[in-house]
């Protein structure tokens, strides 16, 4: 059955009706080498409330994300074109990601965990604590290539009841971590981002980069340790507007697609922005490549669930 429509009565829309624009701007030549000018951007779904978190599963051809505040996952059938309730409650999932054995991993505001679907439908939990305190509302997360699950945990899912539930945190700070799931070793691998969310690594896993939707609202790029633990030399890699980066995936040529206001930007691996594909929402989430070449890009924005093809596959081990 076709998952029914939940936005709310005051949905934000502070951006008019006029302002709102739809496909594929040019800004730097090498952006063709990307995108068709003329790609068609297929609207999937309508009747989020805060559409977040797509990941694609190419076993099936389907895409599973978020609607945050109505505290359910759907699923984009793309062979059907149906979209149905995959879970719901879900304890306000937010970011996904499909793990090396192909399991969806999960951030979960409402239980400050990460959480992974066993292949019998069985949700485990990973991680829920730092040091005895919990986390405060995990938000995005990724696999390595080693099988480590690196996320980020703003407290955007404590702040109110909305997307979660309302509490304080009782961490001194909003961190970036990396969890082995088979020892459970969680470690702090960035203490300085303020509200961080969306993140990747480059292709070859040398580079880390991570965005920041509190202050400065920018997307910054690491070297990753020769070990692949850890982090150094931190510096700003991209100042994503109108409105900031939330989520972000990377192709196989390094270049960043990231969420913004106006819909997906893409910026080169230098963070020159060669262009956009504009969606008419209020704001942009996040976005996966898809399709069994990886040359798609799904894209959550705000109420809906979009996609347009492109030239470029997805980074293999990032859809
Ligand atoms: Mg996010």
């Amino acid at each position: 059955m076709t998952a029914e429509s939940k936005i709310f009565p005051n949905h934000r829309s502070a951006v008019p009706p006029e302002g709102l624009l739809e496909g594929v701007e040019v800004i730097d030549d090498r952006f063709l080498d990307l995108i068709d000018v003329n790609a068609e951007i297929s609207k999937h779904y309508t009747g989020c409330e805060w559409a977040e978190g797509p990941v694609y599963f190419p076993e099936g051809d389907y895409v599973l994300w978020s609607d945050i505040p109505n505290n359910r996952i759907l699923k984009f059938d793309a062979g059907t074109g149906d979209t149905m309730v995959f879970r719901e409650p879900c304890n306000n999932t937010n970011g996904h990601f499909r793990d090396h054995q192909g399991r969806l991993v999960s951030c979960e505001h409402a239980t400050n965990r990460i959480s992974r679907t066993e292949p019998d439908g069985i949700v485990v939990s990973l991680v829920e604590t730092l040091d005895g305190k919990r986390l405060n509302s995990p938000n995005d997360l990724i696999v390595k290539s080693d099988g480590t699950i690196w996320f980020t945990d703003p407290p955007y899912g404590i702040l109110s009841d909305r997307e979660g539930n309302q509490r304080d945190s009782e961490l001194a700070g909003n961190y970036t971590y990396r969890l082995d799931p088979d020892t459970g070793v969680l470690s702090v691998v960035d203490k300085v981002g303020d509200r961080p969310n969306g993140l990747a690594f480059s292709p070859d896993e040398k580079l880390f980069y991570l965005a920041d939707t509190g202050d400065p609202k920018d997307i910054t790029v690491f070297d990753v340790s020769d070990d692949g633990k850890t982090l150094a030399n931190r510096r700003q890699f991209a100042e994503v507007r109108p409105g900031a980066s939330d989520g972000f995936r990377v192709d196989e040529q390094g270049n960043i697609w990231t969420s913004a206001r106006d819909g997906v930007q893409c910026y080169s691996p230098e963070g020159t922005l060669l262009g956009k594909v504009l969606i008419p929402e209020q704001a942009t989430a996040n976005l996966t490549f898809g399709d069994k070449d990886g040359k798609r890009i799904y894209i959550c924005g705000d109420t809906s669930l979009y996609s347009v093809r492109v030239k470029v596959a997805g980074a293999a081990r990032y859809w």
